[in-house]
């Protein structure tokens, strides 16, 4: 059992630079919690703070019942992977793997029973007496984690660990490390700035920026219910548009801007009557576009000029223009369409997303 509770922690550097804000958050026993957010959100400094390699400023740290604020790293019962995973040259794998338990001295046959076991798990037997440089960048990121597993810690710290890998060989590792959290049945901690990695590998996913979370939720709430405009762009890719508006009422609720207007859904309207005459953002995501209607209303549509078109295969990814606004919806492949051709979509109203401009805020997850 290992839970980690982090209450109001706030880290401070040098008096001045405030990395992280009074944050508060639980991970449960057994969970993978991704921390995302983008450069300089303070999820590294965070997770330094867990594992005890930075000072928290304010704020309690435990581990399970205990207080661990000022227990050293080396007592806390964790392991940390990095993305510099830095083995040792000049020793073999079995040897980089065992180091760890050798300074904690642990009984020989213990070490190489350990080692031997974490070697199976991670497909690295036959690599056990070759050197890091006669290793590929996969396996040699895979002792690394090797490194961490033989310690058998009650806590795995991840950070970012994939990141000086080919776009290949990470989603491979990616796809090692969500079996080996299943495996090990182990409390996981993971930070990285790319959110294809946090969506496809979170139990959780806690999303930062500037020192500050935002929202803590399961991926694919995450995806559908985004708190605020910064979560919406930035769980999704491609991101998910957004189109500045008024709501204004016209027997229904509608948004309405320069190009385009479009209905709200009967549900949401009865609690969007209050924000009327407010400056709206309409998020619609690149799927949620059609260029065939279910509905007749001309109003609930968008004329389009296709600028770009990106094949990627499985599906297309169209650039398109209305008067001032640029935005980018998926399609079949098979689509019929040109650049320079003039559409007309239909938007996913069951799908829409409607923000506060000033405050950023949802106006509906909460509904
Ligand atoms: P990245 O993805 O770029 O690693 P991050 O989200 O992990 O970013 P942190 O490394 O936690 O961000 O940094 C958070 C803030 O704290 C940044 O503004 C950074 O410049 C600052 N910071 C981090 N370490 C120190 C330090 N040792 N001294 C002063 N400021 C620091």
């Amino acid at each position: 059992m290992a839970e980690v509770r982090l209450e109001n922690v706030s880290k401070i550097f040098n008096e001045r630079i405030k990395a992280v804000d009074e944050v508060s958050l639980t991970i449960h026993d057994k969970e993978f919690m991704v921390l995302v957010g983008p450069s300089g959100c303070g999820k590294s400094t965070t997770l330094r703070m867990v594992a005890g390699l930075e000072e928290i400023s304010a704020g309690k740290i435990f581990i399970d019942d205990d207080l661990v604020n000022d227990i050293p790293p080396k007592d806390r019962d964790i392991a940390m992977v990095f993305q510099n995973y830095a083995l040792y040259p000049h020793m073999t794998v079995f040897e980089n793997m065992a180091f760890g338990l050798k300074l904690r001295k642990f009984r020989k046959e213990e070490i190489k029973s350990r080692v031997e076991e974490t070697g199976d798990i991670l497909g690295l037997q036959d690599l056990l007496d070759r050197r890091p440089k006669e290793l590929s960048g996969g396996q040699r990121q895979r002792v690394a984690v090797g490194r961490a597993i033989v310690r058998k810690p009650k806590v795995f710290l991840f950070d970012e660990p994939l990141s000086n890998l080919d776009a290949k060989l990470r989603v491979q590792m990616r796809v090692e490390i969500s079996k080996l959290h299943q495996k090990l049945e182990a409390t996981m901690i993971y930070v990285t700035h790319d959110q294809v990695e946090a969506m496809t590998m979170g139990d959780r996913i806690t999303v930062m920026k500037d020192g500050i979370i935002h929202q803590v939720e399961s991926p694919a709430n995450l995806y559908a219910k985004p708190v605020n405009k910064f979560v919406a762009g930035f769980i999704g890719s491609p991101a998910m548009n957004f189109f500045s508006g008024e709501l204004v009422e016209n027997g229904t609720i509608l948004f309405k801007n320069k190009s385009f207007e479009i209905q709200i859904p009967g549900h949401l309207s009865k609690n969007l009557i209050k924000e009327k005459g407010k400056k709206i953002v309409l998020g619609v995501r690149p799927e949620d576009f059609s260029m065939q209607s279910s509905e007749k209303e001309e109003y609930n549509s968008i004329e389009a000029l296709v600028e770009v078109i990106e094949p990627m295969g499985s599906e297309n990814y169209l650039y398109l223009r209305t008067d001032d606004q640029n935005f980018i919806i998926r399609t079949v492949p098979s689509i019929n369409v040109k650049i320079n051709d003039q559409i007309k979509l239909y938007i996913n109203l069951e799908n829409i997303h409607l923000f506060d401009e000033k405050s950023s805020a949802s106006l509906i997850s909460l509904l």
